[in-house]
């Protein structure tokens, strides 16, 4: 009987299998899934392709062998790898699991794997098999390295912004609907609450009253939301109430949609609001306290002149008669009666002096000394000095020497000049012992300066004594009573100085003398400014003949005018030396053009203007106020008083040449009488 053998053929059963084994290949390829088994009796290890795959060795190159496997993993993951499997057979486990790293031999790369290995015993528990999974979870790996790398970078972010927030000084808050969503706790504070507690507040509350609001809040919402930064300074409440003063800078998240909300920052600045408010009114009171110390000084200068005035006159009788009765040859005088009046004398000079030093002082302080500065040679004016001190030195018993050469020219005041220069020698014949010496010298100090000296053989002023030496009214211990003197003339001597522009110093040896000094501006000489004067050139010639009145009481200006004027063709130079000459000089001229000094010895150059234009005559004469003085009210007055134009000392030569040409273009004035 033939019967048909069912059971499948041992070729077709390979096929079979050889296709199962395929399509496991594939899915474990598919899942990046390998397996491997491990005959512990014969030693023999079987890969799957795809963990030959996985570990980038090629079937053909390699038999699969643990060591082969070891050489694979990642040298750094390789104790682990051993340890967790000799450790499964040591402890008698059934299986473990690890993940590693291995290293693909021919590409380098690297790969991270899954592992699972279990194994299998026999009734006794030894180990017969071991068998396992490989599992790729590279992608996996990475994906959640890459991702918690990210969760950990905005994590930091997040918390570095936190602390920026909650550290910056100033008050930053995020609102939404203008309700607090965010602020930080500078703002909370700055508002007076706790951390966290403004929030979902509404920011109207934050203002002292509606009106507020409405003015600054609302426009503040409709300028961020327009577009930009609105920064507005305004009052803000306190949660109890109190008001402070911020700085409110405000932006938009998204100018267009209001709805994403708001950031703005706070600054508390009630400080510099108060330190405005206090400076204002500071000023305010500087400005009260100006003026009235402007009128104080306008009525001590007032009240000086006035006392000057009258203490002088009486003065001036006292002094007058005693000299009369002093030498009245009709009635001779006992000699007490000659002694009494010699003491009425001598008081009196010394009390008018003081007048007039007190009045001096008081003169400048307040700013009204008319100072007339001048290039002068300052030697014939020490010696001037000089021989007006030689009755005093020589009741002290003092030989005096000058040694001051012609060529130094300084700019000063002759009158002041003078006064600096009588006090400081007549200390020096004072201050001095009998038999002993005053030298006056000069020298050039630097570019720009010279020194006038006096030297004494006195004997020295005291340490303890120097600190007090320009004070009003200190004397040293040992002259008072002693020696006759004020006080006052050292002060008087330093602030001339100062106002002509120059410094006053001292050096003194106790028991060797003193040398006091002024240095002053150094001034060109006047040979320098006639070359300078030549060098300008002549200007076209006028048309007709014009005179010019130069009136002027410093020699050195004279000079320099004249050789001006010599250069203009077609113009004459007539001059005087004080106004009351010049005004004579005017009525029977009639110059084209008056050129006038102010600070005149009599009648000074404003009253001499005055009674210029008070005459119908010479009224519309051209007048040119020339001053030396640079205070600002001197120069305003002169503004004021109808002068054509203002000329100041030292004399611009260029200047000068325009101004009066100007002035002589003019036509000549018709007069008004005529
Ligand atoms: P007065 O001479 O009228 O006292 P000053 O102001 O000129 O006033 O001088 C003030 C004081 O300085 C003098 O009283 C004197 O003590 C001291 N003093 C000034 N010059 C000299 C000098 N050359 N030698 C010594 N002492 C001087």
């Amino acid at each position: 009987m033939t019967s048909k053998d069912t059971r499948p053929s041992s070729a077709s059963t390979e096929q079979a299998l050889r296709a199962i084994e395929a399509r496991l290949n594939k899915i474990q390829e598919i899942a990046h899934l390998g397996s491997w088994e491990l005959d512990n009796h014969t030693g023999q290890l079987v890969w799957s392709d795809e963990v030959y795959r996985i570990l980038g060795l090629i079937p053909q190159e390699i038999t699969a062998t643990y060591e082969a496997f070891l050489d694979s993993v990642h040298p750094e993951d390789r104790d682990s790898v051993n340890s967790a499997y000799l450790d499964s057979i040591q402890e008698n486990k059934d299986s473990y699991e690890i993940e590693h790293r291995v290293v693909r031999k021919h590409t380098g790369e690297l790969r991270y794997v899954h592992e699972k290995c279990e194994h299998v015993r026999d009734a006794s528990g030894k180990i017969i098999r071991s068998q396992g999974m490989v599992q790729d979870i590279t992608e996996h790996t990475l994906t959640n390295d890459s991702l918690k790398q990210r969760t950990l970078q905005v994590e930091k972010l997040a918390n570095e912004q936190r602390f920026i927030l909650s550290s910056m000084p100033i008050g930053v808050a995020f609102l939404k609907n203008r309700n607090i969503q965010v602020s930080n706790p500078a703002f909370d504070k700055m508002m007076g609450y706790i951390a966290g507690e403004t929030l979902g507040m509404n920011s109207a509350d934050l203002y002292p009253d509606s009106e507020t609001y409405e003015r600054v809040g609302n426009a503040a919402y409709e300028a961020i939301f327009n577009g930009g930064i609105h920064t507005v300074e305004s009052m803000m409440k306190k949660k109890d109430g109190s008001l402070i003063w911020c700085n409110i800078v405000g932006q938009a998240v998204n100018a267009e949609k209001p709805e994403d909300g708001s950031i703005w920052m706070i600054q508390n600045i009630t400080d510099r609001k108060l330190a405005e408010q206090m400076l204002l009114e500071y000023n305010r009171q500087l400005k009260e306290a100006r003026k009235l110390a402007e009128s104080a000084s306008h009525a001590k200068s007032e009240f000086l002149a006035r006392m000057s005035h009258e203490l002088r006159t009486p003065m001036n009788a006292i002094i007058g008669f005693t000299q009369l009765l002093e030498d009245n040859p009709v009635h001779p005088l006992s000699e007490d009666q000659r002694d009494s009046l010699h003491e009425i004398s001598t008081a009196s000079g010394h009390l008018l002096e003081l007048i007039n030093e007190v009045l001096d002082l008081s003169r400048i302080e307040s700013g009204r000394l008319l100072l007339s500065l001048e290039p002068l040679e300052p030697g014939d004016l020490c010696r001037e000095c000089l021989s007006l001190l030689i009755p005093l030195a020589a009741k002290c018993g003092i030989t005096m020497a000058v040694n001051v050469p012609p060529g130094f020219w300084i700019y000063a005041d002759r009158l002041r000049l003078r006064q600096v220069l009588l006090n400081l020698i007549s200390n020096g014949i004072k201050y001095n012992h009998t038999g002993g010496t005053v030298e006056v010298g000069c020298n050039v100090q630097s570019e720009s300066s010279v020194r006038i000296w006096v030297r004494d053989t006195g004997p020295g002023i005291a340490p303890e004594f120097l600190p007090r030496l320009f004070q009003p009214f200190e004397r040293a211990v040992a002259v008072d009573g002693l020696i006759e003197g004020t006080g006052i003339g050292l002060v008087l001597a330093k602030r001339l100085t100062e106002a002509m522009g120059g410094t006053i110093g001292f050096e003194t040896s106790l028991g060797s003398g003193s040398l006091f000094w002024i240095e002053l501006p150094q001034a060109e000489s006047m040979e320098e400014m006639e070359e300078t004067a030549a060098s300008l050139g002549a200007p076209p010639p006028l048309p007709g003949e014009r005179q010019v009145l130069y009136i002027e009481d410093n020699p050195a200006n004279m000079r320099l005018v004249k050789k001006i004027i010599s250069g203009l063709s077609g113009v004459t130079l007539l001059m005087a030396e004080s106004a009351e000459a010049g005004l004579e000089l005017v009525k029977a001229c009639r110059p084209h053009l008056v050129l006038m000094d102010i600070n005149l010895p009599g009648m000074d150059g404003f009253e001499a203007l005055d009674r210029l234009r008070g005459n119908p005559e010479t009224c519309n004469i051209p007048v040119v106020a020339v001053t030396a003085s640079a205070m600002p009210d001197q120069v305003e007055r002169i503004k004021k008083a109808g002068f054509d134009d203002c000329l100041t000392k030292p004399i611009n030569l260029q200047r000068f040449v325009a101004v009066v040409d100007a002035l002589l273009e003019k036509p000549v004035p018709e007069d008004t009488n005529d």
